[in-house]
Order: structure tokens, then sequence, then C-alpha cells
């Protein structure tokens, strides 16, 4: 699933009620196709004006449905490495044939709103903002298995067997990296969306820690 987001609140809106005591950015990674979308989509659904995804640059083309500036900055290759060179990017990253970054404007526009930031990211991203000094919370979603992620890669219908082989290969890397100790703040495994989505929840309203 693409990334979502509907945020059109002015900056310094007052924090709304449902804010959770621990106000730093939330990282979500996990395998493509794992349904970090749908779990984050639901948090932004059902805790209205309290979160805001960071709206990353990519270079790969927009899924059906998929808005500019609204799920991705689409931009071309040139566009996006010369915001690299002009040092535009808190962190960036290789993903199969595309780079996916984000840019230190998105952070800056996203912290403006007052608004907790959620980070949808992969590994490599990760890594950069735990190098960053960023203090973030980092939530790591996994599949059940391989093959479930197999099946829901090839159920949704968007990508090319290219892709979904890439995906397949990137997963089992960003498997290996979940289990290095101390990475990931919780591990949910999404076999069930409503009991994956309570855990979700749950560790995002959680104290300071
Ligand atoms: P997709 O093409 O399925 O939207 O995203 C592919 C992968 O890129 C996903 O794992 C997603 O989390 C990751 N991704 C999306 N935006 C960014 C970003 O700004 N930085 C990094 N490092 N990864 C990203």
């Amino acid at each position: 699933m693409g990334k979502e987001q509907k945020d059109e609140k002015p900056a310094d809106t007052p924090l709304p009620s449902s804010a959770p005591p621990d106000r730093r950015p939330i990282v979500v990674s996990g395998p493509s196709g794992v349904g970090k979308g749908t779990l984050y989509g639901l948090l932004f659904e059902r805790h209205p004006d309290t979160f805001c995804l960071s709206v990353s640059h990519t270079t790969r083309d927009p899924r059906p449905g998929e808005e500019h500036a609204v799920h991705y900055h689409f931009v071309k290759m040139e566009d996006f490495e010369d915001l690299i060179a002009k040092d535009g990017f808190v962190e960036h990253a290789k993903y199969g044939r595309n780079r996916y970054g984000t840019s230190k404007m998105t952070i800056e526009e996203q912290t403006k709103k007052g608004k907790v930031v959620l980070l949808d990211i992969e590994m490599e991203g990760v890594k950069q903002i735990k190098n960053s000094g960023i203090d973030a919370r980092y939530i790591f979603v996994s599949p059940p298995s391989i093959e479930t992620l197999e099946q829901r890669l090839r159920g949704r219908g968007t990508e090319t067997e290219q892709s979904i082989q890439e995906r397949l290969a990137q997963a089992q890397k960003e498997l290996d990296f979940s289990k290095t100790p101390g990475v990931h703040d919780i591990i949910i495994v999404n076999d069930d969306l409503e009991a994956s989505y309570k855990k979700f929840e749950e560790f995002v309203y959680s104290p300071p820690q």
C-alpha cells in the first residue's frame, strides 16, 4: 500500500487531546507489502489531526491513486541527485532501481504543524536516522512468513514480476536486520489486522520510556 496522508491544518495548531504522551517522531519500517500503510492509515483515521506523514521523495512512478505531494514527491532521478548534492536529505536510500529519501524541508514543514511525525522508510534510512541524532521511536512490521508476504505483494497487483522479486530479496534483508538487538522498540507480526493495529496503537500511546 502507498503512503497515506490528508493534512490541511495550518501551522501551530494547538495539540489535540488525543496527542500521544511521547511526541518523538515514529519511524515505521518493514518489508514492502507487509501492511505498514494500512496500520498507520488506521491510526490517522482513528486519531484525526494528531499525526502527519513525512512525505518522501521518490524516483519511482506513481501507482494508480497515488498523488504528488500527498503520497510522495515524485521526482526525476536527476532532481533527486541534485537534492543529494545540495545536502537536502536527512536520509536517502536506493530501493530496487529507485531512490527514496526524506528531505530536510519535509521534516521542517511537518514538525511546524505541531503533530507527531511518522516516517515510513526502509532499513538503510532507519540506520541513517539513528545516526542523525534525531530522537525517534522505531516500529518494525514483520510478515508472518515470506510466503505470506509474496501472496500479499502479488495480490495487490501493483508490481511487475521483477519488482516483486526485488521486493522479496529486500524483504529478507529487512527481516535479518530486524533481528539486530536494540534496533527497533517493537516488532509487530502482522498476521491479523485488528490485533496488529491494537499493538501498534498501544505502542504509539505508551508513555516515554
Ligand atoms: P514503495 O515503493 O512500496 O512505496 O516503497 C518501497 C520502500 O521504500 C518501502 O520499504 C518504504 O518504506 C521505503 N521508503 C519510502 N520512503 C522512503 C524514504 O524517504 N526513505 C527511505 N529510506 N525509504 C523509504
